[in-house]
């Protein structure tokens, strides 16, 4: 059989194409344009999971207090307690461990990235997981594991925030402050708030006029909808007129099963998501036991991290959108002639299968969706890394039920909220409940995310310090805050397609240097101004970060579209050589056993 030749694709119109649609959606308000959840909007941060439980203000002293109960705070906290500390105390503004898991339970909430690499600490919990990208329930089962074997629950504070944090230079320890009236100390602290833990709302007129029931996706409230994340059927929605306003990663994982349940459902999109194939499937237990010998997940985190970046050509295990991604472009690297492998020639390779790409996701909204109209609105025209890529396996297919409908607004958002409904495009739509799937703040400062601005040696703020941006050792140390500690991606290895390595390995890092500092006696441990320093203008050689590009359409990938300071760079960097090559750098460094760049004192 002869092959199919490939398409030929019009490069240029659709660089047009692609620059017409970002110009359509660029407004200045950038990020502005969101609400905050206060005031009147208050409620919709509030937990509907767990009954708030009046507890007595802790005033006590604990070797480690850790701000943040996800994924950052229980693979930090495993660690420490591997170290020996038994007094680790997690901090949490929600009813119990998960963090992202434990506000995200709307139905069909499943990672994205493949469970064997995302789900940390698999192999010292011996859970299997039961699919290739497991679903929430799961998922926040696992961190209530991680919590109970590591002895976590036992000093941990829930509905609790960090309203404040000092360092005492005379006791030489940090005071902690929270929104339950609490005031203690600690020797050390942790802060792994998460990058998206803070519910936004669309700023749109008329948003507080709304009579019907409305709520936010990470608030989901399962009282109105019935079901619950284990089985979200929601027979209550059954005579119900739905909207869902947004389209991005959430959306697509909560609407296939809106659009079973609903009456009605009107889905508001301002920029369609691009949805590739997911292909779940079940996790065979014998073909578990057989590759999950001692060592396992450090060997498939490995593999992953190898796969999705640089020219690596080890075996792909994971074989997932992320890591094809990587291996189009690498084919085609390969493929240049050995004069030609320049940066300059690569990245138009790059560009070229992107272009194939994006056109294969556009084919498949077409393929799939039976109204051409509608499948026109669901196709994507950027770039796949300008937004968070989406996989999914029936959220295209969710525009083929009759009760769902695609209210696309060409860019330009929903127009207006009215006593009755939403107002797109001139036409109001009545309806019973707004759901928001509108999203997290990300380009807002770090402290107002965080809720505190911790305060160092001499009183001074880390807002003060990162003024001119960001500035650590390795994403974990900043000079002038002794015996703290951050758990996140950036200036480490910044993987965003599988954030739990970054923290797993910031974990294991901490709880080295903690048992270190303990050993020695020290009682402050510290990165030195110089070390800080030589580090930030490492990261300054980095290439620009493929996501997000200034060309992209806007959203929280590329600061909404607004240009950003120079020292913007600095809150989004990672390691120049790339992810791989920081993890094997890191473990170098912490087994070495100096910590160079640290001061015991
Ligand atoms: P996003 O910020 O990605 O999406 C918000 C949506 O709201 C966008 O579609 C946005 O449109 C839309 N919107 C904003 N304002 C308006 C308006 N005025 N009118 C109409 N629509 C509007 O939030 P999500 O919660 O979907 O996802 C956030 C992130 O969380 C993801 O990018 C991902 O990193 C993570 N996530 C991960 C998952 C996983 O791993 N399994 C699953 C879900 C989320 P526009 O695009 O035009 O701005």
């Amino acid at each position: 059989m002869a092959d199919t030749p490939a398409p030929v694709i019009d490069k240029e119109a659709l660089k047009q194409r692609y620059a017409e649609e970002r110009e359509k959606r660029l407004r200045a308000d950038g990020n502005d344009q969101y609400l905050q959840l206060r005031g009147q909007l208050a409620h919709y941060a509030d937990d509907p999971y767990t009954a708030f439980v009046q507890r007595a203000p802790v005033a006590d002293h604990v070797t480690f207090a850790f701000i943040g109960g996800g994924f950052a705070g229980l693979v930090t906290g495993a660690r420490l307690k591997e170290a020996g500390l038994d007094d680790v105390r997690i901090i949490e503004k929600g009813g119990d461990f998960g963090g992202t898991w434990y506000w995200n339970r709307y139905p069909g909430a499943q990672c994205d990235t493949a469970s064997m690499i995302y789900m940390p600490l698999l192999e010292e919990t011996g859970h299997m997981p039961s699919e290739k990208y497991a679903h929430g329930p799961e998922i926040r089962e696992h961190c209530v594991r991680i919590a109970t074997q590591f002895g976590l629950y036992e000093h941990a504070l829930f509905h609790t925030e960090v309203e404040d944090i000092r360092w005492d230079e005379a006791a030489k320890v940090w005071t902690i402050e929270t929104s339950r009236g609490d005031c203690f100390t600690a020797q050390f602290v942790g802060m792994g708030t998460g990058p998206l833990h803070v519910p936004k709302l669309p700023g749109i007129p008329g948003i507080e006029d709304f009579r019907g029931h409305s709520f936010h996706t990470s608030r989901w409230d399962y009282a109105y909808t019935g079901g619950d994340p284990a089985d979200p059927r929601m027979e209550n929605l059954a005579d119900k007129r739905v909207a869902v306003i947004g389209t991005g990663a959430t959306a697509v994982q909560c609407v296939p099963h809106l659009a079973k349940a609903c009456e009605r459902l009107y889905v508001f999109q301002r920029t369609p998501s691009s949805v590739d194939v997911r292909d779940n499937r079940p996790i065979d237990p014998d073909w578990f036991g057989e590759i999950a010998t001692p060592g396992w997940q450090d060997r498939w985190l490995e593999n992953f991290t190898a796969n999705q970046g640089g020219l690596t050509m080890a075996e792909d295990w994971v074989r997932d959108g992320w890591t094809e991604i990587s291996r189009r472009v690498r084919t085609k690297i390969m493929q240049l002639p050995p004069g030609e492998m320049t940066i300059e020639k690569m990245m138009a390779v790059y560009e070229d299968s992107d272009f194939e790409k994006m056109e294969e996701i556009r084919r498949r909204a077409e393929t799939v969706v039976q109204d051409p109209e509608t499948a026109e609105k669901l196709k994507a025209w950027y770039r796949q890394l300008c937004k968070r890529p989406c996989f999914h396996d029936a959220y295209l297919q969710a525009f083929n039920e009759p009760s769902t409908q695609l209210i696309d607004t060409d860019g330009k958002g929903v127009e207006r909220i009215t006593e009755k409904g939403v107002v797109a495009q001139g036409r109001e739509y009545e309806v019973d409940c707004i759901i928001y799937a509108s999203g997290f703040e990300v380009g807002t400062e770090w402290t107002r995310r965080a809720g505190f601005d911790i305060a160092g040696r001499d009183g001074q703020r880390l807002s003060e310090h990162w003024s001119k941006g960001m500035r650590t050792l390795h994403g974990i140390h900043a000079h002038g805050f002794p015996n703290a500690f951050f758990v996140q991606p950036t200036q480490g290895a910044n993987l965003i397609s599988n954030v739990p390595h970054n923290l797993t390995e910031a974990g294991r890092t901490i709880g080295r240097i903690v048992a270190e500092a303990l050993s020695r006696g020290a009682e402050e441990v510290e990165v030195t101004a110089e070390a800080e320093q030589k580090w930030i203008e490492l990261l300054l050689t980095a290439p620009e970060r493929l996501i997000g590009g200034p060309d992209c359409t806007p959203g929280y990938y590329n600061n909404e579209g607004q240009p950003r300071g120079p020292e913007d760079k600095l809150n989004f960097v990672g390691y120049p050589a790339g992810a791989l090559a920081y993890f094997r750098y890191l473990r170098e460094w912490r087994d070495k056993g100096d910590f160079a760049g640290l001061e015991f004192r």
